[in-house]
């Protein structure tokens, strides 16, 4: 028995869970009000009963204190922004009208009014709707959602602790309002902020509220002297208020690093830190503040974004260390279990001895109890959890799954001319200049063409064994010749046969590579309705046969002109998916990569000459701490080499991402040596351009001269005017005409004609040279 903890027993609690239900019920539900379908009165039941449902679990399982107010029927970012009444301009009628129509406009936008901007949520792959302030912005609280799901927590019986989006990563993480000047600074608002949540967390107070949760994930970014300034002062001001509940501060994704000493010395009651990867870190400034006296500290010791089973035994040793660094140290998840899929035990396709090796939020629950109850009560109350994590742990690491000995012997002896083309790109651009023969400005696009109902439809036909394989192959051949005989009759230079065999980019390959596991239910919200299954990084990375090989040769047997392979490079294969823990991601890389160049090497000796290896998710990966960001570019970079330079000196070697802001990693994007990079550029007016000029960058580019987010059709003078904006940061010899990214979500009428005004405007400004 542990003496030291036995005067409070530790606490297990998490800071979010699965919005959807089992059987992504909401999802269902608010779709089905979108199209009138189901009444809100229908859509609100079910939400109450998906809470209730998650909650009765939760503390059946165990925990001790449920979140409330992380529920949301699109975003909480964007239900922060409603409970500080920060609508935007544009959107104020819609919801004084109808608050829950007007919260679907904010989100998705009407026929005559702009969405709010969505973007990635720190470096996960779900999105939040961007806050958008200004000088004129005034803050009014409107606590009744946190209120309500506080209410029915309580009436359940449960110890509730209301979740709230931290007053300072709110505002850091706004932009300024349409028409508010670039340079206006959100934190600025803090001031007229405060009150808000002063007002809130008075009414949760009142609601019976004991403790609060504000989180803070943006604390874990580096930040300036002023903005650590401006969290102190925000916690000092809330901490001095008198009508509150007690408050847990929360950082989670990274360590809090200079933030922690701010955090540690404010008035407020409690801080939740994240243990598993900056565990060390976190570790470290905590003993040299001298520990959190007089404070609840919430460790996050499981981890909440990914899905591997927990190693119980380091988790505790980790929490007996916290021991003597707080008055209480109670266990949780590292962040939300948002980021994972709910329950492990709904896949049947996974043989059972790999099963064992997986948590999904609801094993991840059972885990967090269990590393509870055994800081509470010492080892021995917890002696079967133990013995079955030890037994599923050595199962893991013991498996040719995860050890396969040619994979190994084959990463372990790449060198470094693995990673480096035979010849410098000054060389071989001349020999690929007369291998292919391409007009100046040539003319291409990023890969996929729509993917057509039919072409869904031919997919769940498959599936469902209404047709066999050969019935399937058809018809994906029969999309391939419409692809190729469009981009012929168009005039395109370099061709693509258009990925209709793809459900997606990333899918696709798992289900092709040994070493991947899919799942069948592991849903996890990328944004509001949008659900993805990401395939799991299980084991060690083979490629069992070429995986694009027979379609690319295919469709280049029907056309002289060059068809482009089109492949997803490592770092994006890694980027969406979950991945392996039990080695460094750069190891995980480089087996990835190993499985694609064989894949180019294939793609090559069937006659491509030219291939794209598309990185779009190389940036959003970049770590969160600038510290950090070396070590990652350094494998990320290389994996993308291995990946491309097995090739002969005239095969040309395209990438493509899909960002237009991408200064710091302009010289990461030098180093990956390709050929050619298309990148976005349409909406910034080809600012892209500027920036691999002014950076000196030597090669090929493709800003995009065609913005395919939406279905609006580029005149052709209008793609001629980017053109020559683009010809005054590239010259003609080094730039390539393309859209901005793959056309899959576009239709066939707005991508016919967008294409075509795509190669007029290249003929015309060919003729001005
Ligand atoms: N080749 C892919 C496509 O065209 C690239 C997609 C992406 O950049 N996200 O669909
Ligand atoms: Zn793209």
């Amino acid at each position: 028995m542990n003496t030291k903890s036995a005067a409070a027993a530790a606490r297990a609690t998490v800071y979010g869970y699965p919005r959807q239900g089992p059987d992504r019920e909401l999802k269902k539900s608010i779709e089905g009000y979108w199209k009138g379908r189901v009444t809100a009165d229908a859509l609100r039941a079910t939400a109450a009963e998906l809470r209730r449902s998650a909650w009765q679990q939760l503390a059946g399982a165990g925990l001790d204190e449920v979140p409330t107010g992380d529920f949301s029927y699109y975003d909480h970012v964007l239900d922060t922004t409603v409970m500080v009444g920060a609508i935007p301009y544009r959107h104020r009628d819609a919801v004084a009208a109808d608050p829950l129509d007007g919260y679907f406009a904010m989100a998705r936008g009407t026929q005559d009014v702009a969405p709010l901007e969505m973007t990635k949520w720190f470096d996960t792959n779900y999105h939040y709707l961007v806050p958008e302030l200004g000088p004129d912005t005034v803050f009014t609280a409107d606590s009744a959602k946190q209120v309500a799901e506080l209410k029915e927590a309580l009436a359940l019986g449960l110890t509730a602790r209301p979740v709230l989006v931290g007053p300072v990563t709110y505002l850091l993480l706004a932009k300024p309002a349409p028409g508010v000047a670039a340079d206006f600074d959100p934190l600025t608002l803090l001031d007229r902020l405060l009150p808000v949540y002063a007002e809130v967390l008075a009414d949760l107070r009142a609601a019976g509220a004991e403790w609060a949760q504000l989180d803070e994930p943006a604390l874990v970014q580096d930040r300036t002297p002023a903005e650590l300034d401006t969290a102190a002062r925000a916690y000092r001001e809330l901490g001095a208020l008198t009508d509150r509940p007690k408050l847990l501060v929360a950082s989670y994704f990274d360590r809090l690093g200079d933030a922690l000493p701010v955090l540690a010395k404010a008035p407020v009651e409690g801080l939740a830190l994240d243990f598993t990867e900056s565990a060390a870190a976190n570790l470290e400034a905590l003993a040299a503040v001298g520990g959190l006296q007089g404070k609840r500290l919430v460790a996050g010791v499981v981890n909440g974004r990914n899905i591997w089973a927990n190693d119980l035994e380091k988790s505790l040793a980790t929490l007996g260390t916290l021991l003597g660094l707080a008055d209480r140290v109670d266990v949780s998840a590292s962040c939300s279990l948002l980021h994972v899929p709910l329950d492990a035990a709904a896949e049947r396709d996974i043989a059972p001895q790999v099963l064992r090796w997986l948590a999904f939020a609801r094993q991840k629950t059972a885990e967090i109890v269990t590393l509870a109850k055994g800081l509470s009560h010492g080892t021995g109350a917890i002696t079967a959890q133990l013995a079955a994590t030890r037994a599923a742990l050595a199962s893991r690491a013991n498996s040719p799954i995860t050890h396969n000995p040619d994979v190994r012997a084959r990463t372990g002896a790449i060198g470094e001319s693995d990673a480096r083309r035979s010849q410098p790109y000054a060389e071989r651009t001349s020999a690929q200049r007369a291998h292919l023969r391409l007009p100046l400005l040539p003319t291409t696009t990023i890969g996929s063409f729509p993917q057509t109902g039919e072409l869904r439809t031919a997919r769940a036909d498959l599936r469902a064994g209404r047709i066999d394989t050969a019935g399937y192959e058809e018809r994906i051949k029969a999309e391939i010749q419409e692809v190729l005989a469009f981009q012929e009759k168009a005039g395109l230079d370099v061709l693509v046969h258009g990925e209709a065999e793809r459900n997606d980019m990333v899918q696709y390959f798992a289900e092709q590579l040994t070493g991947y596991l899919a799942t069948q239910h592991g849903w996890v919200q990328s944004y509001g309705t949008r659900y993805v299954r990401p395939p799991i990084l299980a084991g060690d990375i083979s490629r069992a046969e070429p995986m694009t090989v027979r379609w690319t040769a295919y469709a280049q047997s029907l056309t002289d002109r060059p068809v482009k392979g089109m492949l997803t490079g490592p770092v994006t294969m890694l980027a969406w998916s979950f991945v392996r823990d039990d080695q460094p991601l750069g190891d995980t890389a480089r087996q990835v990569a190993l499985a694609l160049r064989d894949e180019v090497g294939d793609l090559e000796a069937a006659g491509t000459s030219v291939i794209q290896v598309d990185e779009p998710a190389l940036r959003e990966t970049l770590p969160l701490r600038g510290a950090d960001r070396p070590a990652y570019l350094a494998w990320a970079t290389e994996a993308f080499r291995i990946t491309t330079s097995g090739v002969r000196p005239d095969t040309q070697i395209h990438t493509h991402m899909c960002y237009a802001e991408f200064g710091d990693i302009v010289q990461a994007i030098d180093d990956l040596d390709a050929d050619v990079i298309s990148l976005e550029a349409a909406r910034s007016h080809m600012q892209v351009a500027r920036e691999l000029a002014a950076h000196g960058y030597p090669r090929e580019a493709g800003p995009g001269v065609y913005d395919i987010h939406s279905p609006r059709v580029p005149s052709p003078e209008e793609a001629a005017e980017l053109l020559r904006t683009g010809l005054k940061a590239i010259p003609a010899e080094r730039l390539w005409v393309n859209p901005d990214c793959g056309l899959k979500t576009r239709g066939w009428p707005e991508t016919r004609a967008s294409l075509e005004s795509l190669v007029a405007a290249a003929r015309t400004v060919r003729g001005e040279l």
